[in-house]
């Protein structure tokens, strides 16, 4: 009978999640960990401190990871498609970073006839509801270690503290991974990538601004409220720091009040 071949992969993204997926699978599931394959999809614009944890994820594991670029890069499809991701249209994830997946577990399944691969994804159990978003991949068999453990978010904290690895530089100034670009950042985002990484800011302006058409034509950018050379003209950013030192009180004071709700 012919046995049923399997290959197992943990797709990392360089945030928490799927960085404590990897330390819990090494403590708590070796024999999988050991044949553990890690994959990186590579957008080619990932913040700089997404690349520097990735290399330190590697010596802290002892394991390499696998980097997947994209078929067609991003200025490539910039420039045939001449309009920039977003809200709408996001064809990024898509392109940049789906595809290059697909394309490897079919490379896997028909180069090396694995019938059975299993990806792990860090999905807590405090987020359940995104697991319908994933399992999108019909040549894949999705796992959630997390959500079968029991992991919520502090627990994710503490398997980064206790294997020493901790979280990235970028938690510093950025809550989530991803591309410097990203359309999904606030203001107050955009304005702290000006700050920590200016060169990756202009770079940013420069698709908006010379690699697309559209703009030109005076359409929309990466963001929805400026267009990113706008937003740091003295006056936005002092707009912009005041509206978000305001949502923080708002936010602030909101949470006590349900504070001392509960308390009664
Ligand atoms: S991080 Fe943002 S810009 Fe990059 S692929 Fe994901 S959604 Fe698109």
């Amino acid at each position: 009978m012919n046995k049923k071949k399997e290959y197992h992969i943990l797709s990392l993204s360089g945030g928490k999640d799927s960085t404590a997926l990897a330390f819990f699978m090494r403590e708590n599931m070796p024999e999988i960990f050991e044949k553990l394959e890690l994959v990186f999809c590579d957008t080619e614009h990932e913040i700089p401190e997404t690349y520097e944890y990735l290399n330190k994820i590697e010596l802290f594991l002892n394991k390499p990871i696998t980097r997947l670029k994209p078929k067609r890069s991003f200025e490539d499809i910039l420039a045939t498609t001449n309009f920039l991701p977003s809200h709408k249209h996001r064809w990024c994830t898509g392109l940049l970073k789906n595809n290059s997946l697909n394309n490897y577990v079919k490379m896997l399944r028909f180069m090396h006839n694995y019938t059975i691969i299993k990806l792990y994804l860090g999905i807590r159990n405090d987020e359940i509801f995104r697991i319908s978003a994933a399992g999108q991949n019909p040549y894949l068999i999705e796992i959630f270690p997390f959500v079968e453990n029991n992991i919520y978010k502090n627990d994710v904290e503490n398997i980064l503290k206790n294997a020493g690895i901790g979280i990235s530089d970028y938690y510093k100034w950025r809550k989530r991974s991803g591309c410097y670009f990203c359309f999904y950042q606030s203001c107050m985002d955009w304005l702290r990538l000006y700050e920590n990484h200016p060169d990756l800011y202009k770079r940013a302006m420069e698709y908006e601004y010379n690699d697309c058409k559209e703009i030109k034509s005076g359409r929309m950018g990466f963001n929805m409220d400026y267009s990113l050379r706008d937003m740091i003209k003295p006056e936005n950013i002092k707009i912009i720091k005041e509206n978000y030192q305001k949502s923080q009180e708002n936010k602030h004071n909101k949470n006590l009040s349900t504070t001392l709700f509960n308390s009664f």
